[in-house]
């Protein structure tokens, strides 16, 4: 459909972008790049903020620009999107929506200030029939600039990841949007940006043992070398993030690709027990 209608943007997943570089040839009989589109909008998911799979993206599309963006269903569809100096989303909702920052613990506001993290908060002028007042969004966010080359004065953030992902080991808070962008950042000749870490059942949230961890190795990493790549992504993961990984390194292309959003959680199976996708489970 794409070069039927000369579609030259897309807006979609950022797991939609990699799984179209990835696959495109295998699907289509034709590389992502033939198809020329020349901007990539991607979000709904931490991952295009990430260079290296940002570069993935838009070599394997052929880009001129990928750009990431954010918003949420119960507020506004699009609410953050970055300008073409990229280093974060700037707020573009202004005009009908007013956004906040909290810590997500205690609930007090903290300043927008470069390197501030917390929660964003939003309240809505416009919307009619399910306006939201001081409405959670659930969404942890690091503001990465107060000022941008572009000209625009609204602050620029990156999303880290949502409350509901996040891990606990030993005390330490951890996002697996952060595990994911360590292993990428450090190992991108030995490993896939694909990875699917372990939960015994869909309410864990702590871990005392270490997290059991898949990551995929590249296509040219001879097998020989998984365990010591292994050893090496678990010293990385403690020294960066102060947490401990059982890291199992799999082959090429076993871990399952998806084009909408791809969890990096995965809960294991157990017999009488309903898997986290059930929704019968989820509203529990
Ligand atoms: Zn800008």
């Amino acid at each position: 459909m794409i070069p039927r209608l000369q579609a030259s943007a897309v807006l979609s997943t950022t797991s939609f972008g990699t799984y179209l570089a990835d696959r495109c040839q295998d699907l289509t009989g034709q590389d992502a790049f033939a198809l020329g589109v020349r901007t990539l909008l991607g979000g709904g998911e931490p991952g295009l903020g990430q260079p290296e799979i940002r570069d993935r993206i838009i070599r394997g599309w052929g880009l001129d620009h990928a750009c990431e963006v954010m918003g949420l269903g119960d507020v506004m569809s699009l609410l953050w999107a970055e300008c073409e100096a990229e280093g974060g989303m700037h707020f573009c909702g202004q005009r009908s929506v007013a956004v906040e920052l909290i810590d997500p613990a205690s609930g007090a506001g903290l300043p927008w200030e470069e390197g501030v993290a917390g929660e964003a908060v939003y309240t809505t002028f416009a919307r009619e029939a399910t306006p939201v007042l001081r409405y959670r969004s659930a969404d942890h966010v690091v503001v990465t600039a107060m000022s941008c080359p572009c000209g625009r004065t609204s602050p620029r953030i990156r999303c880290v990841g949502r409350t509901d992902d996040m891990l606990i080991y030993k005390a330490m808070n951890v996002f697996p949007s952060a595990i994911r962008d360590v292993v990428v950042r450090r190992f991108p000749d030995a490993v896939e940006p694909y990875l699917r870490i372990w939960k015994d059942r869909a309410d864990q949230v702590r871990y005392d043992a270490p997290i059991p961890v898949d990551v995929e190795a590249s296509p040219g990493l001879a097998t020989g070398r998984y365990e010591e790549v292994a050893r090496a992504v678990e010293r990385e993961l403690r020294a960066r993030l102060q947490i401990r990984a059982d890291v199992t390194l799999l082959d090429p292309g076993t871990l399952p690709r998806t084009t909408y959003k791809t969890p990096l959680l995965h809960v294991r199976e157990q017999p009488g027990v309903h898997s986290a996708r059930d929704p019968v489970r989820r509203q529990e």
